[in-house]
């Protein structure tokens, strides 16, 4: 068995590393600055492509850093202007990455922080075939530079609500964060960046305390009570409902912009209307808005998504109780677009599955 060459990425690096580098190899600051440019202003994935650098410094750059970790190995492209990449990195792995075309000049990404998943959310395909391993900050931020090149326009929006936990890869993704903010970086607004968590606790007031204010937070609900949501979280018997609640008020004046609740809605296991009371009721303790989703099917599973009027009351519900809430369809269900649901079927495919 022979063990493919892995490459360090190099949007792995601050600026700062970046400089050291350039300096050690013995070239001007000068080039570090030039690099940035073609890294995160023009999104190069090549070494060729940064045509003002000397080649040596190119070539020696090359002996130990990949241009691009990834590999778009599929694009699908959804009836409802979404597409999905479906990334390899150096390693052979499937990663999926998930553009939205907001409309007009809004173009938002949704990237994945892991291959696979510890929590083995039952409804959820990413956890499904557990965890592999944390993407590097490099690994996290060429999902931005390839959907650039690929969709051809800036992106502003980008939500972590792809494949993984992001808060169990705390260090990579703070840095990968801090690379999507930097001036030198993709020069993002904190507000148009939103992290998604279920529920990890330490992380959450680890991240109110080394972070506050960098990014919106979103926090996977999912059950209205301690049963509901174990049944579906495992992640809940650790972190119970109640004590995440409580940390969430520990830490929303932290986060400084509103927090949101997402509420996958599933068929008589959360959509009852004592949920959405209940429902109500913790949105409003913590002054959070609420994104309900409708389930979308998975394999294995034998979970349903409830009938449009259900899903329509239960908003109706919420609303009434002055609650801001918005029922999103999940974009591009057609091209199994929910988190982790192509990587699933390729990696079972690969494993040659009847
Ligand atoms: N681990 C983080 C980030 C992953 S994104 C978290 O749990 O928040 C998780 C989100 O993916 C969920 O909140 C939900 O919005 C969506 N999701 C996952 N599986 C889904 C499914 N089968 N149907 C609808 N949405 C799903």
């Amino acid at each position: 068995l022979t063990t493919p060459i892995l490459k360090q990425p190099l949007r792995d690096l601050s600026a700062e590393e970046l400089q050291e580098k350039i300096k050690q190899l013995g070239f001007p600051a000068f080039r570090a600055k030039q690099l940035l440019d073609w890294l995160y202003k023009k999104h190069i994935l090549k070494a060729a492509e940064a045509k003002n650098l000397p080649k040596d410094l190119l070539k020696a750059l090359e002996g130990v850093f990949t241009f691009s970790s990834l590999e778009c190995a599929e694009t699908l492209k959804s009836s409802d202007s979404s597409n999905k990449f479906l990334f390899k990195t150096q390693s052979g792995e499937f990663i999926e990455t998930v553009y939205i075309h907001q409309g007009g000049e809004r173009h938002a990404l949704c990237l994945t922080t892991q291959v696979g998943c510890k929590m083995a959310c039952r409804f959820c395909a990413s956890g499904k075939l557990g965890w592999t391993r944390n993407l590097s900050a490099g690994e996290i931020v060429d999902q931005v530079s390839w959907a650039i090149r690929e969709i051809k326009a800036p992106i502003d929006n980008v939500i972590f609500m792809g494949m993984g936990e992001p808060l169990d890869n705390f260090d990579n993704f703070l840095k990968a964060v801090r690379v999507l903010r930097a001036e030198w970086g993709y020069g993002m607004s904190g507000r148009r960046i939103t992290v998604s968590t279920s529920g990890l606790i330490p992380a959450i007031e680890r991240f109110a305390k080394e972070a506050p204010g960098e990014v919106k937070l979103a926090v996977s609900l999912h059950g209205t009570t301690e049963e509901s949501r174990q049944r579906i979280m495992p992640i809940s018997k650790a972190y119970p409902l109640k004590e995440l609640i409580r940390c969430l008020e520990r830490v929303e004046e932290k986060f400084k912009r509103q927090i949101t609740f997402e509420y996958i809605l599933i068929k008589d296991l959360n959509d009852s209307v004592h949920d959405a009371d209940r429902l109500a009721e913790i949105a409003q303790r913590l002054h959070a808005k609420v994104n309900l989703i409708p389930y979308n099917v998975i394999e294995g599973e034998s979970f349903e998504r409830p009938a449009l009027d259900v899903m329509r009351r239960f908003q109706t519900f919420l609303k009434e109780s002055g609650v801001t809430v918005t029922l999103r369809y999940s974009a591009g269900s057609d091209i199994n677009a929910a988190c982790g649901q192509l990587r699933l079927i390729r990696e079972t495919e690969k494993k040659g599955s009847p």
